[in-house]
This record gives structure tokens, C-alpha cells and sequence, in this order.
């Protein structure tokens, strides 16, 4: 019989923005020893004077240009145990091409590019789907808190529907207000419109839709239901084994 378990080391998340991605990527990422690579913030540390223009007037970056700042990216910094192994100017020194993707891509023209267009050894694998209902994430990102001292996210709502039962996540010291290091908590301004949420929401489903049904065709895809929060991420881990 053919082993079906071929190290996958090549990986990109989706889901809602409030589906937990950043929260299930940092530990997947740990525990299988994948760096990281978030869109968001490569992108802004390499847009340039014009590309900052297009947006400013309301304008979507084109996916080609998104393509290639994330092939460099994957190109430069994308390696498994890069510290051990960084030969500067060559990277094929730098051991093998690995990385979990966090908002790429997010078009289907995007989704091509990964799968198809780069060279084979950096292409993407597969996709997780990290696959939260639009009601779940509105309640849990109604109840998102965050520390103004030291950054960490706190969640004052419970969700117990449709199956997910995912817990509160409050400080060791039970305040809804106070961080563990003493900081007020605050909500997030854009979580607290809910208006502008679903929005965001709407428009984010309807352009993953497709990057989903791409990775599921080539059989590149695995749903992760979280129905009990960070609980399940042992279910998550069962697949990488
Ligand atoms: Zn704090």
C-alpha cells in the first residue's frame, strides 16, 4: 500500500478573518517548525510609493504584483530551520522551502499563483480551512478583548451553537477589564460595528469561496471545525502525523 503520509510542509490557512487563523497558525507553526509568512505584513513592509497611491484611492492591488512580494518572501524566508542553514545569496542552501500562509491567497487569480505558476519546489501544498460559520465568528468577534499594555487577546463571549461550544477566554484573575499584567482590556472599534463586521465578512466569503473549491478540486484541502476552540487543536495536529 502507498503511504499517504508525504510530509506536507508547504501550507496556507483559510477562513474568516475572527475564525482563530492567527491563534491556530502560531501553534500549528510551532508544532510542525514552519515559520509564518502573514500577508498583511509583508505586504506593507514592501509597498511602494505608487502601489501606496492605487490604494489610497480605493484601488485593489493587483494580484500579480501580491504574487510576486509573496514569492520573494516565500523565496528568502521560507525554509524549514533557516537559522541552522542560511548560505546568503543562494537559497538553495537554505534547506527545504516550508511555510504556513496567513491571507494568502485570497483571490482565485492568487490561488493560481501558488499552485500552478511558482517554481514546484516552493508551491503550496495544502490548504486549511479553518471552517467557523459566519454567526460564530460575529459572536466571537463581538467578544474580542485586548490588553493595552501587553497586547494579548481575551474573548468574553461563549458560543453554544450549531455544535461549537467554545468557551469564554478571560484572564487568570476573571476580570473582563484587567489584563493579568494589570492593563485595561479594550474592544476593537472595527469588531464593535457590526454593520462594517458583516460586511467585511461578506466580501471575504465571497472571494474565498472560489479560493476554497480551487484547493478542493486538486484535493489539496482539509476542513479543520474547530467546534470546541483551541481545544480541538489536537485533531489539527492528528493530520500532520
Ligand atoms: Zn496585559
Amino acid at each position: 500500500m502507498q503511504s499517504t503520509s508525504r510530509t506536507v510542509s508547504r501550507l496556507t490557512l483559510l477562513g474568516l478573518p475572527g475564525s482563530g487563523k492567527g491563534t491556530y497558525g502560531s501553534l500549528l507553526s510551532s508544532q510542525l517548525s514552519l515559520p509564518i509568512l502573514t500577508a498583511s505584513a509583508i505586504m506593507s513592509s514592501k509597498m511602494t510609493p505608487e502601489m501606496r497611491e492605487v490604494t489610497k484611492k480605493g484601488n485593489l492591488v493587483p494580484d500579480a504584483w501580491i504574487g510576486g512580494v509573496m514569492k520573494d518572501a516565500v523565496l528568502s524566508s521560507g525554509h524549514k530551520n533557516v537559522d541552522e542553514m542560511v548560505v546568503e545569496g543562494d537559497s538553495s542552501q537554505r534547506g527545504e522551502p516550508a511555510y504556513i500562509l496567513d491571507g494568502y491567497p485570497r483571490t482565485e487569480g492568487q490561488a493560481l499563483q501558488c499552485l500552478d505558476d511558482w517554481e514546484e519546489r516552493i508551491r503550496t501544498d495544502l490548504a486549511v480551512f479553518i471552517d467557523v460559520p459566519k454567526e460564530v465568528v460575529l459572536a466571537k468577534l463581538s467578544g474580542r478583548l485586548v490588553c493595552v499594555e501587553c497586547g494579548k487577546g481575551y474573548n468574553d463571549v461563549a458560543v453554544d451553537a450549531g455544535g461549537f461550544d467554545m468557551p469564554t477566554m478571560l484572564p487568570s484573575n476573571g476580570s473582563r477589564s484587567q489584563c493579568d499584567c494589570g492593563g485595561c482590556l479594550r474592544r476593537r472599534d472595527d469588531d464593535t460595528d457590526a454593520g462594517v463586521v458583516e460586511e467585511r465578512l461578506r466580501v471575504y466569503e465571497r472571494q474565498t469561496k472560489p479560493v476554497i473549491d480551487l484547493f478542493a478540486e486538486r484535493g489539496k484541502l482539509y476542513t479543520f471545525t474547530p467546534f470546541r476552540g483551541v481545544a480541538d487543536i489536537g485533531k489539527l495536529y492528528e493530520k500532520f502525523e
